[in-house]
Formats: structure tokens, C-alpha cells, sequence
């Protein structure tokens, strides 16, 4: 087998995740190649918004502050929110959250995925030391005196030091490693649109346990909202079909409280899609000079509006963990480095994860609504577990990456960790 060059790193898959730890690498001296099938989509302003948004932690900016690409985002369209509200189905608990109250600026932005992604390629072609191998996919995985050679479709092989699989949720690169996974199927859809309300979104991430699942309104730019609601899959496919009155007339229904609040009345939607919502943990992070990270490694239910923030902490985790390995003169794809990577990682994904998983289970069935009023009063008076769970969905948390709490690349690598 013949290679032309020899990489540091390879990471398979340039979403969100994979091309934000290419930067991060690049940026720490890593000589990194990344591999895409697909080229991304220009981003356009111009356009109307697209169907998929997520919610940016305060830990995931900074993060993408040190990737080099936050200030192409925030030139382009985004949504800070320093509100979030979580009602209970009939509004007898609510929990507040405001930014100002943890000391925070803001609790989070919602951008479009298309936005970050191209924001983050911008930034990759414009930094040296980064291959970008795309269009092309990944096909086999060998090893070659024990380092990672992998086959792509165009015929050419590539090796490295150390394989990242950020792949997304079907990662190849995981079945390749055989890493098994725990797998829940919610039997729901997740349904995303961008909606109109009479009152235009105050700047407010709100979120209702409806009857049947969760349903959110994020903010936008202009007012709008872009809504996630989780819903049994055949009753998805229904609402999908629906005419945009008769789908406004479900959803104002299913958002209306007695309080008679915002959002009050949906004037307009654009075009729906629906997402099949799983939770998906992988056994371990890290297996023969390869690791896992995003998607790849865990899906959890969007409810907490955590998936791309996890994979985002995955990638500054691994930029921390091999700058710290190399300045102690160690191999970066070591079983040590690897472990301590994957240990760190994985426990802290599990904790997120499985609150999730907790928190969706509690809200399914009207038999356990007592429980579900008298936890929710207990945590919308309590200071400390609200201060508790901000901060972990902030990225902020002790156990957080260092450049997620806002350290800089520069002084990691001036000062790496033991
Ligand atoms: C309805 C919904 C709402 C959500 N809202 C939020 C939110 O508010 N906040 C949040 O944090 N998260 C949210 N998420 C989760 C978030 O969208 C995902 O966690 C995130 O997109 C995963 O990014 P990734 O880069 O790990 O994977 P992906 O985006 O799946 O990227 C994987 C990349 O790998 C490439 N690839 C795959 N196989 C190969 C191969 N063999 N060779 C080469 N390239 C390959 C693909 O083309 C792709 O570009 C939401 C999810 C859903 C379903």
C-alpha cells in the first residue's frame, strides 16, 4: 500500500465537530488532514433561514472563538438569547433561567448548522498545515507497522498518527474500530420549521413538555422561531402532511397556556422536516490509535439543545489532551493519552446524557406528574441547582475543557496541563 504523505492526525468528517477540531489541531502545530464526502453548502444570507439551527453554549463561542471562526459567525445572521423559560404542560411549574443571574452575557445563540460549518471552512482553507480531502469517503480502514492507513473511494490511501472518527451518528469509522453502542429508539420525531407568532420571539429560548414531547421555540434574527417538536412518529408524519394552516392551528394549540402568553398566535411557518430522535452511547471513545468525538461518539434527544455542544467540548478536550501529551513528550495515539481522553470525555458525556434521557422520561407519562411538579418546584427554587445545571449546559463546568472556560489556545499551549 502506497501513501504520499504521513499526517499527524486524520479526521474523518467535516460537520460542525470534526472541522472545528481540524482547526484546533492545525492551530496547536498538528500537521491534520480532514476528509469529507460531502462539500458544503455556501452559506447565504440572502436565503431564507435554514431547517437546521442549534443553540451555541457560551463554552461551545469560545471554543469556536479559538477555531477561528466565531467572528465570521457573528458577522452573519445569529440570535443571542438571555432568557430561557421551561413550563411544565400546564404551566404549574416554570422554571426562569436569565443570564445576568450566573454572571453570563448571554446563555447561548442560535445559528444555523450550515453557518458554523462554513464558517469553519472558511477557516480551514485559510490556514496552512490542514489537507482537505473532499470530495472523497473513507472505505477501509488497515494499519501499517500499528499506525492507521485509510483507504478512500478515489483509490488514494492516507496515514497517520492518530484516526479521529467524527463521522456523525452512522460512523463508519466506529463499526470499522468495533466500538459497540447502547441505542434507544424514543419512537418520536423531532419536527423543525421556522414559524411566525404575532408577538415576534422577545428574545427567548422557550420550551413546553406538551403533551406527547417536548416542544421548543428558539429565537431568531428577525423575530421568528425556529421550533423542535418532538412528536409519537406516526402522529410526525401527520402534522407533516397538514396544509401550513392547519399546522400552525396544531402547534398554537399545543404551545397555548392558560396564562395566555407568548407565543400566543403562529401566523406563519415555513417548510417542515422531521428528525428521528435516538440516544446513542457509544462503549468507549478510543480503540487502536483512533478516537471518536460528536455525533460518532453520542447522540443524545435534542431537549436540551446539547448534541453539537457536547461535540464541540470532544474537540477541545482532544486539542487539550494531545498538546498536553506532546509537551510531556509522549506519543499523541499512546494508550495513555488515548485513555485519558476517552475516560474524561465519555464520563462527562454520560452525566449530560443521561440527565436527558432522565428529564424526557419524566415528562412522557401524565401518572408521573406529581413527581415531575414537585422536582421541577424544587429545582425552580433552588438557586444552586439551577446555578448547577447552567453551567454544565453552558460548557462551564469544572470538569469542562480549559478553552471552553475561556482559556486561550496560546497560553495552552505556552502552559499545558499535567
Ligand atoms: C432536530 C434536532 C435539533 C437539534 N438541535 C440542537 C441544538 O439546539 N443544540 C445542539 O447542540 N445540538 C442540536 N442537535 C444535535 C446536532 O445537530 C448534532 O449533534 C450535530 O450536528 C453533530 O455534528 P457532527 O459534526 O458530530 O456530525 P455530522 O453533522 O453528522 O457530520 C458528520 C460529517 O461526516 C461526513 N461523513 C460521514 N461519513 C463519511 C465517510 N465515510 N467519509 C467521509 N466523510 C463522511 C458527513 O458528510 C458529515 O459532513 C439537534 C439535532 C436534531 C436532530
Amino acid at each position: 500500500m502506497t501513501t504520499d504523505r504521513k499526517f499527524d492526525v486524520l479526521i474523518v468528517g467535516a460537520g460542525m465537530v470534526g472541522a472545528t477540531a481540524a482547526c484546533l489541531l492545525a492551530r496547536s502545530g498538528f500537521s491534520v488532514a480532514i476528509l469529507e464526502a460531502r462539500e458544503p453548502q455556501v452559506f447565504d444570507s440572502t436565503k431564507a433561514v435554514g431547517l437546521r439551527v442549534s443553540a451555541f453554549s457560551p463554552g461551545a463561542q469560545a471554543i469556536l472563538t479559538e477555531a477561528g471562526a466565531w467572528r465570521q459567525i457573528e458577522q452573519q445572521r445569529h440570535r443571542p438569547y438571555r432568557r430561557m423559560r421551561v413550563e411544565d404542560r400546564d404551566e404549574s411549574v416554570v422554571i426562569a433561567f436569565s443570564a445576568p443571574e450566573f454572571g453570563l452575557e448571554r446563555l447561548g445563540t442560535i445559528i444555523e448548522n450550515q453557518l458554523v460549518q462554513w464558517s469553519l471552512w472558511q477557516t480551514l482553507q485559510a490556514m496552512g498545515g490542514v489537507e482537505i480531502i473532499c470530495p472523497d469517503q473513507l472505505e477501509a480502514l488497515d494499519y501499517e507497522n500499528d499506525e492507521p492507513v485509510v483507504r478512500l473511494s478515489s483509490g488514494r490511501s492516507v496515514q497517520c498518527r492518530l484516526l479521529v472518527g467524527a463521522d456523525g451518528a452512522n460512523s463508519k469509522v466506529r463499526r470499522m474500530l468495533g466500538i459497540d453502542q447502547k441505542h434507544w429508539e424514543y419512537g418520536q420525531q423531532g419536527i423543525v420549521s421556522v414559524v411566525e407568532t404575532a408577538k415576534p420571539n422577545p428574545g427567548i429560548a422557550w420550551q413546553r413538555f406538551a403533551e406527547g414531547g417536548p416542544l421548543a421555540f428558539l429565537p431568531l434574527q428577525d423575530g421568528t422561531s425556529s421550533i423542535v417538536w418532538s412528536r409519537p412518529e406516526a402522529e410526525a408524519r401527520r402534522l407533516l402532511e397538514l396544509d401550513d394552516a392547519a399546522f400552525c392551528a396544531e402547534l398554537e394549540q399545543a404551545a397555548a397556556g392558560e396564562s395566555q402568553a407568548w407565543p400566543g398566535t403562529i401566523c406563519a411557518c415555513g417548510p417542515r422536516a422531521a428528525f428521528p430522535l435516538t440516544m446513542q452511547l457509544s462503549h468507549c471513545y478510543a480503540a487502536s490509535r483512533a478516537v471518536l468525538i460528536g455525533d460518532a461518539a453520542h447522540v443524545v434527544h435534542p431537549l436540551a439543545g446539547q448534541g453539537v455542544n457536547l461535540g464541540l467540548l470532544d474537540a477541545a478536550g482532544l486539542a487539550e489532551v494531545l498538546v498536553a501529551a506532546r509537551s510531556h513528550q509522549a506519543d499523541i495515539y499512546s494508550e495513555k493519552t488515548l485513555r485519558k481522553f476517552a475516560r474524561w470525555r465519555r464520563s462527562e458525556v454520560e452525566v449530560m446524557a443521561r440527565g436527558i434521557h432522565g428529564i424526557r422520561g419524566l415528562f412522557m407519562p401524565e401518572v408521573l406528574a406529581p413527581l415531575r411538579r414537585f422536582g421541577l418546584g424544587l429545582v425552580a427554587r433552588s438557586w444552586i441547582a439551577k446555578e448547577a445545571f447552567i453551567k454544565r449546559a453552558a460548557g462551564k463546568n469544572r470538569n469542562a475543557p480549559a478553552l471552553a472556560r475561556g482559556v486561550a489556545l496560546t497560553d495552552l499551549l505556552r502552559a499545558p496541563s499535567s
